[in-house]
């Protein structure tokens, strides 16, 4: 049985209508992230879960019951915000302990409980320690631990690393999905960041003005994003326009590089003749100098109009056909010596393209 439940959910304010019949599950142990670019209603579905909000239509059910008439403070939910509200004048043992208090635990029990959750986001010692003379880091992982101390039955984190540099945010998002994991808590976690929703989620649910456009695991999405604002929010940058031009055994779609073999997958509904999106995985095409002779068969002649490193990589620009391909290609690989002004060679398999509608 999914742990959590919402379904249909919608909420206005005033005339703006900010989430829109909204379904979806987590199951235990589940960590769900929205993403969405802003605006698109992510905070407001998490109010309207955690009973901050009250939704216009629509349940919101935890392990089987409503919590249409279950206070916000009842619902044993932890919440954890980018602007964390750590108590400046206590210590960092009196923070984590703050929810434990608030259940009455006891003097010892929550002696115990704040070691242990210390040790589990790696703050060992810390402690005694004043939270304004710790770094931005470390006291996103106390506000970590103080959510999680009380053992919420769901832990609902809007933007929680947003407030911090890209190098310290990227080192925490892995270590957040393994505490996360580690406790085994239902979670739902907000961003804008799709790298970040990558590295946290086991699903993605991905909203835009209100509605979940689509939902699944991260590697899925990626694969087969279901509208040309998913794939360019995940990153793809070779979306063009193209025709169906044939849709039985291997599949052919024509667009402005030409006609490409786009191997056998058709999505649902779409038929020969019929206008779709053509996605072209920038890793999956190989860039060569072009060199006469030594051209694969398959190959097109496009020109490189510019190239900009990318560290492990390099992004080359490459006028092709009537229109413009992105291809990231390795330092070492045989795209590494292309210069702007090149003629190159370029090979799209068919695994590196995707049809959408
Ligand atoms: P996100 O978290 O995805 O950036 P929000 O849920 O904060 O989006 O907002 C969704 C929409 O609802 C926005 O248009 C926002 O302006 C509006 N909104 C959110 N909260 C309120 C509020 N309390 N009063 C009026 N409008 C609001
Ligand atoms: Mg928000």
């Amino acid at each position: 049985m999914p742990t959590l439940e919402v379904e249909g959910v919608s909420k206005s304010f005033g005339l703006v209508p900010a989430v829109r019949g909204v379904s979806l599950v987590a199951a235990p142990g589940e960590l769900v992230c929205l993403l969405g670019p802003s605006g698109c209603g992510k905070s407001t579905l998490l109010r309207l879960i955690a009973g901050l909000e009250t939704p216009d239509t629509g349940s919101v059910r935890f392990d089987g019951k409503s919590l249409k008439d279950v206070a916000p403070h009842l619902r044993g939910f932890g919440l954890m915000f980018q602007d964390l509200a750590l108590f400046p004048h206590m210590d960092v043992r009196r923070n984590v302990g703050f929810g434990l208090r608030m259940q009455g635990a006891s003097p010892k029990e929550e002696t115990r409980r704040v070691d242990e959750l210390l040790a589990l986001v790696g703050l060992d010692g810390y402690g005694s320690r004043k939270v304004d003379e710790l770094s931005g880091g470390e006291r996103q992982r106390v506000a970590l631990a103080r959510s999680l101390a009380p053992a919420p039955k769901l832990l609902m984190l809007d933007e929680p690393l947003g407030s911090l540099d890209r190098v310290l945010r990227e080192s925490l998002q892995g270590q957040l999905r393994s505490i996360l994991k580690a406790v085994g808590v239902t979670a739902i976690y907000v961003t804008h960041d799709k790298d970040e929703a990558f590295v946290i989620a086991d699903t993605i649910v991905f909203m835009e003005h209100g509605s979940v456009i689509q939902k699944g695991a991260p590697e899925a999405l990626f694969r087969t994003p279901g509208s040309e604002l998913v794939a360019r929010t995940l990153g793809m940058r070779n979306i063009l326009p193209g025709i169906l031009t044939k849709a039985e055994g291997t599949v052919e779609v024509s667009c402005a590089f030409g006609t490409l073999n786009a191997g056998e997958a058709v999505p649902p509904g779409v038929v020969l003749g019929d206008d779709v999106l053509v996605l072209i995985d920038e890793r999956g095409v190989t860039v060569t100098p072009a060199l006469g002779d030594a051209v694969p068969l398959e190959s097109m002649v496009g020109t490189a109009i510019a190239r900009g490193f990318r560290g492990g990589e390099s992004e080359l620009r490459i006028r092709l056909g009537g229109s413009e391909l992105v291809c990231a290609v390795a330092q070492r690989g045989a795209g590494a010596n292309v210069q702007p002004g090149d003629e190159v060679s370029v090979v799209i398999p068919a695994e590196a393209v995707r049809i959408i509608r």
